[in-house]
């Protein structure tokens, strides 16, 4: 059955990425288009590069009224189709146009006023669509603004789902808030609420009629611990499934990567990968014969990022001139603080780059030997996957997504380092297996090769939402 697919969500690369939510909004619905779909993509209309690298038609114009407040707002389309589906963004002067997609004071009110706007307009379409897929909290106040919003009585009973891809982040707002949304059956305030606040990402998990994560083994966790929302997925548990995310193969391809400076694949990996590490190695000062260790990521406790200076100071500290690392993240102020103060100790050694680089993370993927990723919670990961497919040896803390995805190479078919706790012993231990195996050249290069051939490309899974889709019809 061919369908028509509204995604709405925060973050879709390249238009804006802060994390995973951007790729994987970016390169399912393309996957989706090509099963034979209609595939379309809603977001803000963030003052990014990409949008004014790129030409727009307005599609829409409108009006609505959110508590006191009163917003014009625009819809805009990307004209050249050149991501493979079409993507519209929203603008609402005076809380859209911004540079930034998260982290001003205001987020509550922005993300709700986005969500208004993409229903209004959505009300006023002559065909309906056959699905909305919400995504994260940003979007997730839809599917009850969809059956509870007298306005939207249109939009009642197309199916919603709502995929999780953080469940640590739930947009909380205070009650005094509920009046921004547009007049509502007030009997139903139950499904805004969740221990006395206005939490809207339990509202979507109540009233969406999927709710997907991004791993089944995130899911399962979610039922122990997800931030307060333990007993609402255990009530919902029926409707709730984890669909493990795909990455989009044209974008993370080492084959035809404009990024790096030398393309290979899985026949020329060993002289490819070792030119991308010399020039990964000359740019940060590191020795190119050690075998080099990466950290890409927010830096946050979720990602135990608090936990990378320690590690890698003990591990320099006792394995002395025989490993190297590069961090390149940002986030908490004190984590980023410590990651620099080490820096003088160990130059040749480590170094970091404390901001978000795009083109310098493709460059880490295919010049690194190993990427450590010792997450205390990882929905999916994306990171691992990108790894893999660049011939980089993923070491993580087996929880979440990367349980799903990556076999201790030590284990039958394997080819990543696992470890069960985000503990300094756990990493320790991690890192003189990588030495080891680094030095087991034999071993090292088999890994490689097995790990480039895997497949973790976007098909089954885009199918398998596509089922989800269809169940609801
Ligand atoms: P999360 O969404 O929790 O941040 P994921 O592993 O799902 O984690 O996705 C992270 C994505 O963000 C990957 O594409 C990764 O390469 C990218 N990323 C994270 N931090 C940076 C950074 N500082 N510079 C460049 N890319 C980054």
């Amino acid at each position: 059955m061919n369908m028509e697919i509204i995604h709405v969500s925060a973050e879709c690369y390249p238009m804006a990425k802060v994390g995973g939510l951007a790729d994987v909004v970016g390169s399912l619905p393309k996957y989706q288009q090509r099963l034979g779909n209609i595939a379309k993509v809603v977001v803000p209309m963030y003052r990014t590069k990409f949008l004014y690298d790129s030409q727009w038609d307005v599609v829409h114009k409108g009006a609505f009224a959110m508590g006191r407040m009163n917003f014009d707002f625009t819809i805009i389309k990307e004209k050249d189709n050149k991501l493979g589906y079409d993507l519209y963004c929203v603008d609402i002067n005076g809380l859209l146009d911004r540079e930034k997609v998260y982290g001003y004071g205001d987020d509550a009110e922005r993300f709700c006023a986005f969500q208004i706007a993409v229903l209004e307009w959505m009300s006023r379409w002559t065909d309906l669509p056959d699905v909305i897929h919400v995504h994260d909290h940003q979007a997730a106040l839809i599917p009850f603004m969809m059956q509870r919003c007298f306005a939207y009585e249109r939009l009642k009973y197309i199916p919603t789902i709502l995929t999780i891809h953080n469940a640590q982040y739930q947009g909380w707002m205070d009650w005094g808030k509920a009046p921004y949304l547009p007049a509502w059956d007030s009997w139903k305030w139950g499904l805004l609420d969740w221990n006395n606040v206005l939490n809207p990402l339990a509202c979507g998990i109540k009233c969406a009629d999927k709710v997907t994560t991004v791993s089944p083994g995130y899911m399962l966790e979610l039922f122990d611990n997800s931030n307060g929302l333990e007993n609402l997925f255990k009530t919902e548990y029926a409707k709730c499934s984890g669909i493990i995310n795909g990455i989009d193969y044209e974008v993370w391809n080492p084959k035809t990567d404009t990024y790096i400076i030398d393309n290979f694949s899985v026949t020329d990996a060993e002289e490819g990968k070792a030119l991308n590490k010399k020039k990964l190695c000359d740019d940060f000062g590191l020795d190119k014969k050690l075998p080099l260790i990466v950290f890409i990521g927010r830096l946050v406790n979720e990602k135990a990022a608090d936990m990378l200076p320690g590690a890698i100071y003990n591990a320099l500290t006792e394995h002395e001139q025989q490993v190297s690392f590069l961090v390149l993240g940002n986030g908490e102020p004190v984590v980023e603080q410590a990651l620099t103060a080490i820096q003088g100790s160990f130059a040749g050694y480590y170094n970091t780059q404390l901001t978000y680089n795009e083109k310098l993370s493709h460059q880490m993927y295919a010049g690194a030997d190993f990427l450590l990723m010792p997450s205390r919670v990882e929905p999916c990961g994306l990171n691992q996957l990108y790894a893999l497919r660049y011939g980089t040896v993923p070491m993580v803390r087996s929880t979440g997504g990367l349980k799903d995805t990556v076999i201790d190479f030590e284990d039958k078919n394997g080819y990543g380092i696992c470890f069960n706790n985000a503990s300094y012993e756990d990493i320790a231990l991690s890192i003189k297996r990588a030495i080891l195996l680094y030095q087991n050249k034999k071993k090292f290069k088999e890994i490689r090769k097995l790990m480039m051939q895997l497949n973790n490309s976007w098909e089954t899974s885009a199918q398998q939402y596509l089922d989800l889709y269809t169940s609801l019809q």
